[in-house]
C-alpha cells in the first residue's frame, strides 16, 4: 500500500502562537506516524511578524501555501506592537485572519466547548449542573447575516443607523449540512437556534434546516429560540450536542458555551468551507503578556490539531487518540498555570506537549 502524504500549512503568527503551534505540530507528527500517514509541514509568515518582514500581514506566498495545503494550522496574531498600523486593514487581526477565511471561502465555524470532569472547578457553573462534564459543539455561520448585509450605514445627521440582516437559502443549507454531518459523528442530536418568532431571516432559516433534516433521518433535530438557548446553556447545558446557528447568534452563543468550560487555553476551533480544506486555530489570541516564557497552555492548539485530523484528513481514530491523550494528561494531574488549582505545581508549554505525546495510543 502506498503511504498517504498530507501537507499542512503551519502559520504560527505572533506572541504565544509559535510556542503552542510547535507543540501541536509535534503531536500531529507523532500521531500521524502511528496511523501510517506522512505529514509535510510547510511554514508560512502571518500576522505582525509577516508585516515586519514583508510589509503585509498575509503575504501572497502564505496565501498560496494555504491554497495548496490539505489543511491550515494557525496560531494567533496581533500584539501591542502592531495595534496602530494604518490603515487598520493592515493590522494583523483584520489583515490576516479575515481575508484568509474569505479567500478560502470558509463559511462554517466549529467551536467545541468541552469541560473535562477533572477541570470542573474552572467552570463558573455549579458542579451539580455539570454531571460527567460538558461536550457541546457550536456550528456558526461565518460569512452571512447582519455582520455583512448592506446597506450598513449611519445617516449624515448621525441620528439613524442601519444594519441589514440577509440570508440566502443556499447559505443556510450549506451550514445546516455542516451541522448535520458533525452531529453524525457525535451524539446525533442537533439544535437549530433562531429567532423565528420575530425575524424573517430566522423563519427562512427554520424552513431550510427542517428541509435539510430530511436527508439525515438518523439525526434528531430540535429548534430553539436564541433567548431561550442563552438561558438553557446556563440552566441545563448537558441537553446540547450540536448547536447550529447564524452568524451573530453563533458569535454570542459560542462565547457563552466556551465560558462554561472556564479555560480559554483549552478551546480549539475549525473554520470549514466546501471540500475538506479547513483552518484550525485555538480560540485564544496571542497573549503577549505571557509570550516567550514557556508557560502558555498548548492544549487549545493541540485540540485544534485533533479537529484538523477529523475534518480535513478524515482521520477520526487519530483525532480521538489526541483527544484521549489530552484527557489522560489532565486526569493525571498535569496543569499549565492557567488551569492550575491551589495545590497544583504548574508545568510549561513544552512539558505539556510531551505529556500528551507520551499518552498517545
Ligand atoms: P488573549 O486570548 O491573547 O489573552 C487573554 C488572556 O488569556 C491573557 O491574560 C492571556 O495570557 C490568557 N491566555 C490566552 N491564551 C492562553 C493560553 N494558551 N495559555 C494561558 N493563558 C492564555 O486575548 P487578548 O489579550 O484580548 O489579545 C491579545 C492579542 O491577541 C491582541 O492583539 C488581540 O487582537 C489578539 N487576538 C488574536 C486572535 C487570533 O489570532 N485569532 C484572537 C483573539 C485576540
Amino acid at each position: 500500500m502506498s503511504e498517504m502524504v498530507k501537507t499542512i500549512a503551519v502559520l504560527p503568527g505572533d506572541g504565544i502562537g509559535p510556542e503552542v503551534v510547535e507543540q501541536a505540530v509535534q503531536v500531529l507528527n507523532a500521531v500521524a506516524r502511528r496511523h501510517g500517514v506522512t505529514v509535510l509541514f510547510e511554514e508560512g509568515l502571518v500576522g505582525g511578524i509577516a508585516y515586519d518582514e514583508t510589509g503585509h500581514p498575509l503575504p501572497p506566498e502564505t496565501l498560496a501555501l494555504c491554497r495548496h495545503a490539505d489543511a491550515i494550522l494557525f496560531g494567533a496574531v496581533g500584539g501591542p506592537k502592531w495595534d496602530r498600523i494604518e490603515p487598520p486593514t493592515m493590522r494583523p487581526e483584520l489583515g490576516a485572519l479575515l481575508p484568509l477565511r474569505k479567500e478560502l471561502s470558509l463559511y462554517a465555524n466549529l467551536r467545541p466547548a468541552r469541560l473535562y470532569p477533572a477541570l470542573a472547578d474552572a467552570s463558573p457553573l455549579k458542579n451539580a449542573l455539570l454531571g460527567e462534564g460538558l461536550d457541546i459543539l457550536v456550528v456558526r455561520e461565518l460569512t452571512g447575516g447582519i455582520y455583512f448585509g448592506t446597506p450598513k450605514e449611519r445617516t449624515e445627521d448621525g441620528h439613524r443607523a442601519i444594519d441589514t440582516c440577509i440570508y440566502f437559502s443556499e447559505e443556510i443549507e450549506r451550514i445546516a449540512r455542516v451541522g448535520f454531518e458533525a452531529a453524525l459523528r457525535r451524539q446525533r442530536r442537533i439544535c437549530s437556534v433562531d429567532k423565528a418568532n420575530v425575524m424573517e431571516t430566522s423563519r427562512l432559516w427554520r424552513d431550510i434546516v427542517t428541509h435539510v433534516a430530511a436527508d439525515y433521518p438518523q439525526v434528531e433535530l430540535t429548534h430553539m429560540l436564541v433567548d431561550n438557548c442563552a438561558m438553557q446553556l446556563i440552566r441545563n447545558p448537558r441537553q446540547f450536542d450540536v448547536i447550529v446557528t447564524e452568524n451573530m447568534f453563533g458569535d454570542i452563543l459560542s462565547d457563552e458555551a466556551a465560558m462554561l468550560t472556564g479555560s480559554l487555553g483549552m478551546l480549539p476551533s475549525a473554520s470549514l468551507g466546501n471540500g475538506s480544506r479547513g483552518l484550525y486555530e485555538p480560540v485564544h489570541g496571542s497573549a503577549p503578556d505571557i509570550a516567550g516564557k514557556d508557560i502558555a497552555n498548548p492544549l487549545a492548539a493541540i485540540l485544534s490539531a485533533a479537529m484538523l485530523l477529523r475534518y480535513s484528513l478524515d482521520m477520526e481514530e487519530a483525532a480521538l487518540d489526541v483527544e484521549r491523550a489530552v484527557e489522560h494528561a489532565i486526569e493525571a494531574g498535569y496543569r499549565t498555570a492557567d488551569i492550575a488549582g491551589p495545590g497544583d505545581t504548574p508545568i510549561g508549554t513544552r512539558e505539556m506537549g510531551e505529556r500528551v505525546i507520551e499518552r498517545l495510543r
